[in-house]
């Protein structure tokens, strides 16, 4: 595949500068969450990154990058789950036994790679595409989180708190990809009503929280040999990957996505022909074109009248979280700084 110098580089500079706009003063900890707005409004200062897919190599660097990097925060469920009642109810979903697995999203699995052979213009083309959370500006994940368990920082990253995740696996729903993935055995539903509600505890990209608290970049970006992401201030990476795609005669994907994400592809090659040609399914995203969900009337009206209660229940739960607290440090006990 035809290499190419990027036109700019939103640099680790740019990086810096939008991490000290936002600074560690919006890595919002989880205590304070449910006194907080959960989704603030779009901001074009918010962190975006840009994959430029003409770059990768499919090397898989990245991949291994954020599960080691990520690996303190997997879960460690207890066995057996409880069975659920009533047993229509969403059944037990259980990846501690093939963490090993990469070619999908699962809880142990934040970031995966999908190939798709295409011709395009006369041209074949292999494109190597690193697929996790788009960080969606207006989440449906967190809007609608009926405990507050998922949350959209100002910087523009999402996040989902496993202290408070009951694992009912709403966010997945409504997110348009389907991104969050489950695992059960573990989180606060144990301590609760373990047979009646809830299946354990949603997973997903947080953007490397952690290393963006110290200026450090994630650690997908840091590893790859070939500079595919660059991230940002959103207004920066937006100008880029235009720029990016004038110069390529490219295509751009993420821009409108969901009314707007912080994750923005730019490929030689239309996400038509990608979509089509990608492996799709349960924890392996699509490519289409997606409308803005929080646009819906309904989806509002629900976001708007669960709220309330979520921020109540988050309140309940946070409680509970110090009332219940037990001897499992897969939750409790893990360098997960969300807690302070
Ligand atoms: S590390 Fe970079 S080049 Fe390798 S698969 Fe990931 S994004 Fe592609
Ligand atoms: S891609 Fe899905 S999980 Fe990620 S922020 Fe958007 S709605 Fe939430
Ligand atoms: S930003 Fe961090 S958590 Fe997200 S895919 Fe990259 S390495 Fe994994």
């Amino acid at each position: 595949m035809k290499k190419r110098k990027p036109e700019t580089t939103v640099s680790r500079r740019g990086f810096l500068k939008a991490f000290s706009m936002g600074g560690a003063g919006m890595l919002i900890p989880s205590a304070a969450i449910a006194a907080q707005e959960r989704v603030p409004a779009p901001s074009d200062g918010e962190l975006a990154t840009l994959h430029d897919l003409s770059k990768c190599i499919g090397c898989g660097e990245c991949v291994s990058a954020c599960r080691e990097s990520n690996a303190v925060k997997y879960p460690e469920p207890k066995k057996p789950f409880p069975e659920m009642l009533p047993s229509r109810r969403a059944k037990p979903e259980d990846w501690s036994e093939k963490r090993d697995v990469e070619d999908r999203l699962t809880p142990y699995n934040w970031l995966m790679l999908q190939t798709a052979e295409v011709t395009y213009r006369g041209e074949d083309h292999e494109i190597f595409i690193p697929r996790r959370c788009m960080h969606c500006q207006n989440p449906p994940c967190a809007n609608t989180c009926p405990f507050g368990a998922a949350s959209k920082q100002k910087n523009g990253i999402t996040r989902f708190y496993d202290t408070f995740c009951m694992g009912g696996g709403k966010c997945r729903t409504v997110c348009p990809w389907h991104i969050p993935q489950r695992q059960s055995g573990v989180g606060l539903y144990l301590n609760l009503m373990p047979r009646l509600a809830g299946n354990g505890v949603m997973y997903k990209c947080d953007r490397c929280y952690q290393r963006l608290d110290k200026g450090e970049l994630p650690a997908c970006i840091s590893i790859c040999p070939e500079d595919v992401q660059t991230i940002g201030p959103r207004y920066e990476i937006v100008a880029q990957a235009k720029s990016l795609a004038r110069e390529m005669n490219g295509f751009i994907y993420g821009l409108e996505e969901n009314g707007g994400t912080n994750t923005i592809y730019v490929s030689p090659v239309p996400f038509e022909l990608l979509n089509k040609a990608v492996d799709k399914g349960k924890g392996k995203p699509h490519f289409k074109r997606v409308g803005d969900a929080m646009a819906d009337e309904g989806n509002l009206a629900a976001a708007a009248l669960v709220a309330p209660i979520a921020g109540i229940a988050a309140g309940f739960l946070g409680l509970g979280a110090k009332l219940f607290k037990t001897d499992d440090k897969s939750q409790s006990g893990k360098e997960d700084s969300h807690e302070s």
